[in-house]
């Protein structure tokens, strides 16, 4: 007899909706299920790991209902069926206006609205910031002046999508409101057509290398063009605590979430392979929790990120031909690094088929990652390096390309990826990134002046 089915989430009671995985101990055992209170037979549905059974959160105009879904399942293999398994759900919406909030480290709170989008507060010794802004209608700006009382603050919104600007418009008279205005037309349009009561001439543009003190903690920001093209993240050195938003996209397993790249506006996968690179290499050893827009617990370390730069770089270098159906939507499709079920650091990106590169994978021919020295030189057609330290007569550099397969010439010379090699002071050299088809071709000018 095949083994009774299990089921991921397990029963339970979720505040919004999941998406349930059934499975089967046994081999090649198939798994039937119901979802209406019948006894499943081997003539009920058939689980399929792409189509996962959706237990709704549901709201009846603001407030927020509380459903009940009942899932069974067996399996049968060789003409057996097993025990049938029941699995109870409670789905426990809370009301569209509703914030709650859990202080994760000290100072630092996590702020849920009734869709479980996370904005973070931050109470320092001097200001506060509250990053992002959710989805929710409630009054977010007396939520939290609750924590934080008369303290100034700031309001830092990672991008501009509408689960993270829902409620700027409460703080905009008050406090200072940031934005990459990258991402300023975008949010127009959610203003308009989720009629979001906010003033987009009131936010205050962003850009890499501002930094803000609220006193004992320090955030520096940096850009991760990709999700958006003016996604921003923040990193407190001395924690090494990075907000990222959606930068790097989230991976609760039990909603099946994933980097959503599929929209129009989001970058191509090879692009994001570069700006993942970039900011990887400006924080490389320095990056101990992740906390982002969506995910419950927080990823630690840098595992999250190594698989999700394993997802991208497959992607490019082999095509179209790594993706699966996307479990959530399953209109899109995605690359997968690691087992969702059992690995913390699994990691998925969602792309549109047939659209998520800038060209056929095997005629990219760019440069992802330019390093000189200790610096990360931002990638353009004609770059000028920084001068040469005193008392030294080169810099060297190391490129990466976008595609591994690619390869690297310096001044006609080869160069393997990732080689160093060394440029003197006053002297300009051609870099030639050769697609692997041999066709993608793209030059590169280097210079550096002598000051
Ligand atoms: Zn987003």
């Amino acid at each position: 007899m095949p083994a009774t089915p299990t089921a991921f989430p397990a029963a339970g009671t979720s505040a919004v909706s999941q998406r349930v995985t059934i499975q089967c101990a046994t081999p090649g055992a198939t798994i039937h299920y119901t979802t209406d209170g019948s006894v499943p037979t081997s003539t009920s549905a058939v689980f399929d790991a792409y189509e996962l059974p959706v237990l709704e959160a549901i709201n009846d105009g603001n407030t927020g209902v509380r459903s009940t879904y009942t899932i069974q399942a067996i399996a049968v293999a060789d003409g057996h069926e097993s025990a049938v398994a029941r699995f109870d759900y409670v789905i426990d919406r809370r009301d569209v206006d509703r914030y709650i909030s859990t202080e994760v480290m000290p100072g630092l709170h996590m702020i849920l609205d009734y869709d479980d989008t996370k904005m973070y507060l931050v109470v320092g010794s001097e200001r506060a910031m509250l990053v992002d802004a959710g989805l929710g209608r409630g009054n977010l700006r007396a939520f939290v002046e609750g924590i934080i009382g008369t303290k100034p603050l700031d309001v830092f919104v990672t991008h501009g999508h509408p689960d993270h600007v829902a409620a700027i418009g409460q703080f905009e008279d008050a406090f200072d409101v940031y934005m990459s205005h990258h991402d300023l037309a975008m949010a127009r349009s959610f203003k308009e057509s989720m009629g979001f009561p906010l003033d987009l001439t009131a936010i205050i543009d962003l850009h890499e290398g501002m930094r803000f003190d609220l006193g004992g903690w320090v955030f520096d920001v940096y850009a991760v063009p990709g999700h958006s093209v003016g996604s921003m993240v923040l990193f407190d050195e001395s924690r090494g605590l990075l907000i990222a938003g959606d930068a790097f996209g989230s991976n609760r397993p039990s909603i099946s979430d994933s980097l959503w790249m599929q929209f129009p506006g989001m970058l191509p996968i090879d692009q994001y392979l570069g700006s993942l690179l970039t900011i990887r290499a400006k924080l490389a050893g320095r990056i101990k929790t992740i906390y982002g827009g969506h995910n419950d617990v927080p990823m630690r370390g840098e595992g999250y990120l190594d698989a999700l730069q394993v997802a991208a770089q497959r992607l490019v270098d082999e095509g179209e031909g790594v993706l699966v159906p996307s479990l959530r939507p399953t209109t899109a499709w995605q690359v997968v690094e690691g087992d969702r079920l059992t690995d913390p650091n699994w990691a998925a990106i969602n792309v549109a088929k047939g659209s998520c590169l800038s060209t056929d994978h095997r005629a990219i021919a760019t440069l992802a990652l330019v390093r000189c020295g200790t610096h990360i030189i931002p990638i353009a057609s004609q770059m000028v390096l920084p001068p040469v330290p005193a008392g030294q007569t080169a810099h060297t550099l190391w490129l990466t390309p976008t595609a591994s397969a690619a390869t690297l010439r310096v001044d006609g010379l080869l160069v393997g990826s990732g080689r160093p090699f060394r440029v003197l002071a006053g002297q300009s050299v051609t870099v030639v990134v050769t697609a692997a088809d041999q066709r993608g071709m793209r030059n590169y000018q280097l210079s550096i002046i002598n000051w």
